[in-house]
């Protein structure tokens, strides 16, 4: 059943509300001719009953987070508990005005200040600037800050460390602020060679941006030798941190060595994103960068709270006011209702279903890194690829998976695994739908070998199903126009 757009249904005449008729003589003419358009605006008239209608069923056609599983490796699609919208969409927050005083902004600037204090605590870091809508603008403010750094130190540096396991933001984020890119390889554990990295360590290096725990859910065991081959020739140790949902209340970045990091409140502290709302990545740093971070940071005098901007040093701003302030409470309602306790909690929760999904799996997808993983882990579908013939299999699994309600892992990614499937549960799902995950995988499996076709040509329940996956990539159609338009 397709759905019209909501244009094509509008019918001219027909009303979606019921006034009474006007009572009070209309003057003629009260606006300047100069400010009225000449076309009459596109708004779509429908009967509240068609609205309905026609939004309700966009929604079932929806998957999401609270209908269905969601394993997307990296991505962290755990469920947003309900307390943390009506927090943030209670009007005494949500009808503040940016440009609105301090003095009458004293609440938010106390939520925005004790945010940035548990995300130090947290972190074991000086201070964090909230202001970083995205993991990969956190990453692009870490950039800016790590190049004004060494520009004080007298040298700029040229070169950003990257393990080939890194996040793929993390090398376009370093390039975007003019880095030149050396990649590090990865040992047989799936961790940072030492060695490569040792050789690669120089004083034209600013930095390595290591991705922690890394896109193969696995702990680099060796971080303090890693911090310590890097501050030897002064270069900085930047964290992404958008996966830290493995690690809160277990370890502390600043105490491993790390000198600047970014979180994915978007993430880790479960406010919705990819369709569901926007994100925030705030950037934390020690002390000795502190004054490199973007303005305004928030102050604290005599118990007043206000808008810092006297950082002669800083990097300026890198976000219209104040950075996404609605995403950033409802994380902060996160911290505060489950509180240290809760937080170890979600991280021994996270890795523990994800190693219950490892073990199910491991007999019947290849797992190149047998060792006890983080919050995800990645499975090689080679053997599926030869039984198809060397189709995508990563991909035609993923398909499958459609069809038994689950949405696809992330697949072909990390790109030193052939044909990834990369499986990250989340704390927030129970054993059941763990249980009922891994048989519909491990059905999918059998299934290519009884009856490839039917693995081949998925999916056969969703909305629509075979989708020209790179017309969509080359020709977008964005928007609505109007015939003529
Ligand atoms: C998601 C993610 C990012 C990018 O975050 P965005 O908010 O999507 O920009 C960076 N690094 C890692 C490890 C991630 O998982």
């Amino acid at each position: 059943m397709t759905e019209k757009l909501i244009f094509e249904k509008s019918r001219t005449g027909r009303k979606g509300y019921s006034l009474p008729s006007l009572d009070i003589p209309v003057k003629e003419n009260i606006l300047p001719a100069n400010l009225l358009t000449e076309k009459e605006p596109e708004i779509v008239e429908l009967s509240e009953r068609d609205v309905v209608q026609h939004f309700v069923r966009l929604a079932r056609k929806n998957f999401c987070v609270d209908a269905n599983f969601y394993p997307l490796g990296s991505c962290t699609m755990k469920y947003s508990p309900k307390i943390n919208e009506k927090i943030a969409a209670n009007e005494k927050f949500a009808n503040l005005h940016p440009y609105q005083p301090e003095k009458l902004s004293q609440g938010i600037l106390k939520v925005l200040y004790e945010m940035e204090r548990s995300l130090s605590e947290i972190c074991a870091m000086a201070r964090f600037s909230l202001q970083p809508t995205a993991g990969a603008h956190g990453e692009l403010t870490g950039n800016l800050i790590i190049k004004a750094y060494h520009q004080q130190q007298g040298n700029p540096r040229k070169i950003i460390l990257v393990p080939d396991s890194s996040h793929g933001t993390n090398p376009s984020s370093a390039n975007s602020v003019g880095y030149n890119i050396v990649t590090v390889k990865s040992n047989s554990f799936g961790e940072i060679d030492l060695e490569d990295l040792t050789s690669k360590t120089n004083e034209e290096v600013a930095a390595l941006m290591l991705t922690l725990p890394n896109t193969l859910g696995l702990f680099e065991r060796k971080i303090l030798e890693i911090a310590e081959i890097l501050h030897r020739y002064g270069a900085l140790l930047y964290m992404d941190g958008a996966n830290m949902n493995a690690l809160l209340g277990i370890v502390k970045p600043g105490e491993m060595g790390v000198d600047i990091l970014h979180l994915n409140l978007h993430k880790t502290f479960s406010t919705p994103h990819g369709g569901g709302g926007p994100g925030s990545g705030p950037i934390g740093v020690t002390e000795k960068l502190v004054p490199f971070l973007p303005v305004p940071l928030i102050g604290k005098q005599q118990g007043k709270y206000f808008l810092n901007y006297d950082l002669p040093n800083s990097i300026g701003k890198v976000a219209g006011f104040y950075g996404n302030v609605g995403v950033i409470l409802k994380a902060y309602a996160y911290i505060k209702a489950l509180g240290g306790e809760g937080l170890k909690k979600v991280a021994e929760n996270a890795v523990l279903n994800a190693n219950y999904l490892r073990v199910l799996l491991k007999n019947h997808y290849l797992l190149p890194y047998d060792r006890i993983c983080m919050h995800e882990f990645v499975l090689a579908a080679v053997k599926q690829k030869e039984k198809l013939g060397g189709a995508r299999a990563a991909e035609l699994i993923g398909k499958r998976l459609l069809d038994f309600g689950f949405h696809a892992p992330t697949i072909y990614f990390p790109l030193i695994v052939h044909e990834a499937l990369m499986i990250e549960p989340t704390e927030t799902e129970s054993k059941e739908v763990l249980d009922e995950f891994a048989q519909a995988l491990i059905k999918i499996d059998k299934e290519i070998e009884e009856n490839p076709d039917l693995v081949k040509d998925a999916p056969h329940t969703t909305e629509v199903l075979r989708l020209d996956q790179a017309g969509a990539d080359r020709n977008p159609i964005l928007r609505y126009r109007n015939q003529g338009d």
